[in-house]
This record gives structure tokens, sequence and C-alpha cells, in this order.
């Protein structure tokens, strides 16, 4: 996963400028959970020289694995007219194009798969196997937009933190169509497994992705301190937003400890969690480059 990232300096630029105007924020709705998958994004493992076997495994697996299928990019018709600045801002940037096409140039896919930017009456994203789309709803965008209109006190801050977040949802997303797609194995709880996944695609990304996995992560602190706690939330398939501040915090810190040794000193992870957050990293990274390795180009 290269280097799309660099374009976000651009991007977040031109999202600033003609995207998050104070009309579109206060007719934001509030904040509701949702509750179905709500909110719901790699260094090779050394192989043994004298374990040729297994490596020769491995190469035999994806020369067998044919390549017959993109990613699509598709904006949908909109109804709301609040969403038409939103679709006119990401057409202009062509982020989503280039990250569409990266993804392209890397990843094996067995049919086309669809990442359609659209309304869905819902604040939501998610990968539908049935329709073989990556569907990011408007009212999810607006929603962030919101959220960062209340995080954020500058209007570039604003900028970056809505294409951060979304980014990290899209590679969230992507995690599940790729799991499902591919049929990946997993023992855990999807969810956090897909978080790990955008939190590494950023991360390996550029120097760029540390801010942008913590703008993510700030929008999940900014979340948790909403929440009413009944049982639903417990019972939901994600972690509490809390949970996910913390880990994509322990992940960003855990790649770079040396250079992100101030999420620690400043408060924002505590020192108990952060112990642990290098092997951490380095344990899902590595999981993640396992599975993912046949299906890359
Ligand atoms: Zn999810």
């Amino acid at each position: 996963m290269s280097k799309h990232i660099i374009v976000l300096a651009i991007i977040v630029i031109i999202f600033i400028n003609g995207c998050v105007s104070d009309e579109q924020q206060t007719k934001a709705e509030p904040l509701e959970t949702t509750p179905e998958e709500e909110v719901d994004v790699i260094e090779p493992i050394p192989t043994k020289s004298s374990e040729p076997l297994e490596k020769n495994t491995q190469e035999t697996q994806s020369e067998t694995l044919t390549d017959s299928g993109d990613f699509k990019l598709v904006y949908d018709s909109i109804s709301t007219t609040e969403y038409l600045g939103y679709e006119q801002i990401f057409k202009e940037s062509g982020l989503f194009e280039e990250v569409v096409n990266e993804l392209n140039d890397e990843i094996v896919l067995p049919f086309d798969v669809y990442v359609v930017f659209g309304e869905c009456g819902t604040p939501n994203a998610l990968y539908d196997p049935t329709s073989k789309q990556i569907k990011m709803c408007y009212e999810l965008i607006d929603e962030i937009a919101f959220d960062f209109a209340e995080i954020a006190e500058i209007e570039e801050e604003r900028g970056r933190g809505i294409v951060y977040t979304l980014l990290f949802i899209f590679y969230h997303e992507l995690g599940h169509a790729l799991i499902n797609i591919h049929d990946l194995p997993a023992t855990g709880r999807e969810e956090d497994a897909v978080d790990q996944l955008s939190t590494i695609i950023l991360l390996e990304a550029d120097e760029k992705g540390e801010e942008a996995v913590l703008y993510a992560s700030s929008w999940f602190l900014s979340r948790a301190n909403k929440i009413d706690f009944d049982e639903s939330v417990f019972a939901d398939v994600h972690a509490l937003d809390a949970q996910r501040f913390y880990n994509l915090a322990c992940w960003v810190y855990g790649k770079n400890p040396q250079t992100s040794s101030y999420l620690v000193e400043d408060g924002y992870l505590p020192e108990e969690r952060a112990e642990r957050c290098e092997a951490e990293y380095t344990k899902i990274s590595n999981s993640w480059d396992t599975l993912l390795e046949p299906y890359l180009k």
C-alpha cells in the first residue's frame, strides 16, 4: 500500500475551501448510534532460506490466482441537495480515484468491486457482499463533518479530520470486503481486525499516515463521550469507541515508539498499555501481511 497519502495535503486544502460550509454543519443531524455495521483501514515475514518448500508453496498459490476484477468508483445520484457539495469536492479532488487506482495496482480480485458514494438514509459505511459494493454514505460524511466542527478549533483541522477519518473508514470497509471476498481466516472480532488493517495501510503509506490515524482516533474519542451505556453498546459487534481510540493510539505508538513517545508523555496512552504496543503492532502487521500476501500483485 504505497503513496496515496501524498496527495492528501492538496486534498485537504480543497476540502477546507469547498466542502465544510457552516451551512452544511448546521444541517447535520445529532449523533445517533447506528446499530448495524457502524463505521464501521506490511513488512514481509522473514522466510528462512533453509525452508524453500514453504516459500515455493506460497509462490504456487499466488500463480494460481487470477485477477479478474477491479475496484470501480461510482457516484450515485443524489436527491439531498446538501450532499452535492461533498460529491463535487470528491470528484474534483480525485482522492478516491487515486485510492482505487492504487488498490487495482496491488490487489487481486475475482470480480469487480464497486466503491459507491451515495445516500443510505442513515449514517453508515459498509461492504455489501450481495451487490459487491463498499458503500460510503453521505449521511456518515455529514456526521463526521458535524463532529469535527465540534472537535477542531480551526478550519484547517476540520478539513484534515474529515478526510483522514473518511479514509480510515474506507480502509476499514476494504478490510471487511477482502475478508469476505477471499474468505480470510480470523479468530478474533472482525471489527477489530479491520481497524487493524486500516491503521496498517495508513501508517505504512507515508509520514502523513500517523496524523491520519490520530485524527480518526480523535473522532472515536469524541463519540465515546456521547454514548449512553445501555446493553446494546456492550452487545455491539464493535469495540467501544473509547477502546477504538486507545487501540489506534497504541498501534501508532507501537509502529514507532521513539518518534511517537509524546502519546505516552502527554497522557493519551497509559504506560501500562504502551508497554505492549510495539509487540502488538508487529504482530498485527505480520498477521495481515501473511493473510494478504497471496492476493497482492
Ligand atoms: Zn466494520
